[in-house]
């Protein structure tokens, strides 16, 4: 039997008692479509490469890897999971952090 632990409230789950749901978040640049597409001449596009070139040299490329894409992967027990689909932003969390407001945690509301 397999072993689960809700990453939220840190309850055990069973494989064969208890209903596990995955969380996964990505994060992702995004592109913003082209409205028209420009025409540029060959050494236009050299100098655009060239630039490309040095800023992923500067700034280093596992840098600019973790800048455009990430991910995260949860379990959660049932109660947790109805709490975080309600608020999965954590709006309301915030919101009663800055009133100083007590934040209950995931699956406690
Ligand atoms: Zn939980």
């Amino acid at each position: 039997m397999i072993h689960y632990t809700c990453d939220c409230c840190g309850k055990a789950m069973r494989s064969v008692d208890d209903v596990r749901y995955e969380v996964t978040i990505e994060i992702k640049a995004a592109c913003n479509p082209v409205e028209h597409a420009e025409i540029i001449t060959a050494e236009e596009l050299d100098e655009e490469l060239h630039q490309l070139i040095q800023m992923i040299d500067s700034v280093g490329s596992d840098e600019i890897v973790e800048d455009m894409y990430k991910n995260f992967r949860f379990d959660l027990c049932r109660k947790c999971k109805l709490s975080y689909e309600k608020d999965p932003l954590a709006h309301r969390r915030l919101f009663d952090l800055a009133l100083g407001v007590g934040v209950v945690p995931f699956g406690q509301n």
